[in-house]
Parts: C-alpha cells; structure tokens; sequence
C-alpha cells in the first residue's frame, strides 16, 4: 500500500486545521474505532479515495446519492444552468417549477419553502409550528435525529420523566426543557404527553434511519396522527432521509400518513445543499411574508441546487422505486441465512436497511443501544476492507443506490456475508 501514508499525513493535517479532522462528527470513523479515508471522486455506485482504494459505496453522501455518483446527464444540467449564475439572491422561474414539483410529488405539501439544509428544515418547521399553534412544547422521539439545532438535538429524560435533557453543551436547560421525549413505537408515550400539556408539534422520522432503520408498527403512524389531530397538536414528518427514498412521496405516501408538515433534504436537492419544508397551506401561510412567523436564507432556491434537484426528481421514475424494492428485497433475502445462523437481524424499507448485531430486529431506540458496538465496529472494517463503504456506525441506515447492477449486489452479498462472518469471530 505504498500511498497510505499520504491519508493518513491528510488526516494529521485535517486535526491541525479542522476541530476532530472532519466537518461533520460521524464522518470522524469514531465509532468503529478507525480512520477515515480521504475520497477524491466518485462515479455511479463507487468511489475512489487518494490512495486510489475503490469502494462500493452504500452511504451515498448520507443518503442524497440515489441515483449514484456525478450522474452524467445529471453534472451536464447543473453546469449549464451554473453558466448564467450561481445565486441572485431573487425569485426565479425555476423555484417556482421546483415548488410545483414538490408539491405534486408529495402528497402533505400544498406549498412549501426552500432552504439550504435538513438542520434549517426543521429548525423552521417547529418555529411555523409554534408560531402556528401558539405553544411552546415539543414532542421529540428517542433516537430520531433532526439536524443539530437546540429543540431536537436533546436526549431522553432519566426514568419516567420525559423532559429532554440538552444534547450538548451550549444547548441551555430551559431550551431543552421544552422539548418532551418518548419512545418511538409507543403510542400511549406520547398520548400521555399530550394529555398532560398543550403541545405544538409532534415530530418524527416515519421510519427512522438515524438509530439504524426502524419499521413503524402497524397502526402507529396512524395512532400518532389521530393523537395529533384530537389535540390540537401538529404533526411533522421529518421526510428528510425517507422523501424520495422510500416511494416518491415519502413515507407519507408509503404509509398514507396525514401530516400536517413534512421536512425534506438529501435526495431533494440531488446532492447539493438543498432542503424544504412544507405542508398544508393554511399553516404555510403563516410564513413571513405572508404571515409573521420569520424565516430566511440568502441562499435559498439558489439556481445551482434547484437545477440539481429539479434534475435528480425527474429521473425518479415508479421504474426506480420498483428497481430499489427488487434490490432491497434480493439484498435481504440473499443475506438471510447467514444472520440467522450467526444470530444477527435486519430490518429494511425499501433500499434503507441497517444490519443489527442483535439477534431480534429492534423497534426502538433503547433496544438498538442493546446492540454488540464492537462487532459492529469488526463488521465495518471487515467491509471496508473488502471493498464495500458503510456507514461507520451502527445508528446509521444503509442506502442502496438505484443504479446497482445485479451483478454488483450479487458480489455485494457476498462481501458482506463474508464480512459478517468475520466480525462474529473477531468478537
Ligand atoms: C440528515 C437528516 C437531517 C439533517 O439534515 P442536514 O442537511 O444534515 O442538516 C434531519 N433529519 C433527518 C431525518 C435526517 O436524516
């Protein structure tokens, strides 16, 4: 491996200059005890990093790739709109078409409001809440990540109390305070909340992906919505990893959710920095300047991402969805026996699925924690090694990307079937 030395002298350097060596914590490989590589370019389901290793990559930027790396037709719309300026800074033509889009791809969006990131996303959907309801209070469900803002970046209470405690150091109290925690999959959890105080909003991932993936029970989105609409309470749907993955309209359309609100990211702006929300047009309507709830951003609808994500929308045909399901499904199957005999789970929804070491699938947040971390630290490197680029934890969802050959995820189940079987010995 004579260019090794040359990541590792980028990581020492990335410490020097950039706090932890990365921009984002996960990126970091701490949770798999390892180092990240340094990647320079990507094409379709792969990427290279400065050494010149290639992987198969099933993180996909963290899930806005789903058509692949620097699809072609995809890089020629973008530079051509980027030839007549990348931001104005005022209305164009085509964030209106995008608005149209949206809003007919996704069946809670009657209008809806560009912004750069799924953190601002539902930043601004819980302030339209509020301002929307009047009331302060928060429902938040354990184990779901909203971005790193201070309402939804806050853990459990300690034994029965539900009062969040701050995630982080900065996040104050009192702010947090207003934040209510709750299993997710415990319907009653939640009904209590609200029958104690007047709450704004419920938010959710409809099927998390950031404690790994969960599948909502039956009944529960529905139970969750009634609740919701009995109390006067908004329902949000943090569609941000799921809009686009897990049916075109989300898992809003997947489920036949009725959300009040619904947040999307990722795979919405086609791998640029481009995130929305949206919903009923009576509570958008309370959006400045329409209505006096604030919200802003000087980069918002910028040309570049809308053309990016107007582009990567548009190839996201019922063909697409039907070929991540037949992925999805022949991954699964194919991978089976082998966690069956090692004692090992799976859950999936379409192309998002999260391998558990565990030996029941978990439902919850708490019964992910319960899971063997360092095997699962053993099964990344042992993927890694074999070619095949996870996400370095085990509270993250796997995303297969729409342009897998069978002939790749055929090799694909190999490697990981052999990677499994390594980690249970490494443990
Ligand atoms: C990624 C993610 C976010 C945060 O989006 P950023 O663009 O990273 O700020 C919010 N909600 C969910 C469900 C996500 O998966």
């Amino acid at each position: 491996m004579p260019g090794l030395p040359r990541s590792e002298s980028l990581l020492e350097r990335a410490r020097k200059v950039i706090p932890g060596g990365v921009n984002s914590p996960v990126r970091a490989f701490a949770a798999v005890d390892g180092d990240p590589p340094f990647m320079r370019r990507g094409s379709g389901a792969w990427i290279e990093d400065v050494d010149g290793n290639r992987y198969l990559d099933l993180v996909g930027s963290w899930g806005p790739l789903i058509l692949g790396h620097a699809h072609p037709d995809i890089i020629d719309e973008v530079v051509t709109v980027m030839r007549d300026g990348t931001s104005f800074g005022c209305p164009t033509e085509a964030e209106v078409l995008f608005a149209e889009e949206l809003c007919a791809a996704h069946p809670a969006v009657e209008q809806v409001r560009l912004c750069s990131s799924g953190t601002e996303a539902t930043m601004h959907a819980i302030r339209l809440a509020r301002g929307a309801t009047g009331r302060d209070v928060v429902i938040k469900l354990d184990g779901c990540y909203h971005g790193a803002h201070d309402a939804v970046l806050v853990a459990a209470g300690s034994g029965v109390a539900t009062f969040a405690r701050p995630g982080s150091p900065g996040i104050p109290a009192a702010v947090a305070a207003l934040t209510r925690t709750a299993p997710f999959n415990d319907l009653a959890a939640v009904e209590r909340i609200l029958d104690e105080v007047d709450v704004a909003c419920v938010i959710l991932e409809a099927v998390p992906g950031n404690m790994g993936c969960i599948v909502p029970a039956d009944g529960y989105l529905d139970g969750l919505a009634a609740a919701c609409r009995d109390h006067g309470t908004l329902l949000i749907v943090d569609e941000v990893m799921t809009g686009f993955r897990v049916a075109r309209g989300g898992a809003c359309e997947r489920y036949g959710i009725d959300a009040d609100l619904v947040c999307l990211g990722k795979i919405v702006g086609g791998g640029l920095p481009l995130a929305a929300f949206g919903g009923r047009r009576e509570i958008m309507q309370h959006l400045s300047p329409a209505g006096p709830v604030y919200q802003a951003g000087t980069l918002s609808g910028n040309p570049v991402a809308v053309a990016a994500g107007r582009a990567t929308l548009r190839r996201l045909t019922p063909d697409v969805y039907a070929r991540l399901e037949a992925i999805g499904q022949r991954l699964e199957a194919g991978l089976a026996p082998t966690l069956t005999e090692l004692r090992l789970s799976m859950n999936r929804v379409g192309s998002m699925f999260t391998i558990f070491f565990r030996p029941e699938a978990p439902t919850c947040f708490a019964e992910v924690q319960d899971c063997d971390m360092e095997a699962f630290g053993h099964f990344h490197r042992a993927a890694l090694d074999r070619g095949v680029y996870l996400p370095p934890s085990q509270y993250e969802a796997v995303f297969l990307p729409a342009i897998l050959t069978d002939t790749e995820l055929d090799a694909l189940v190999e490697a990981l079937e052999a990677a499994l079987r390594d980690s249970v010995r490494g443990r």
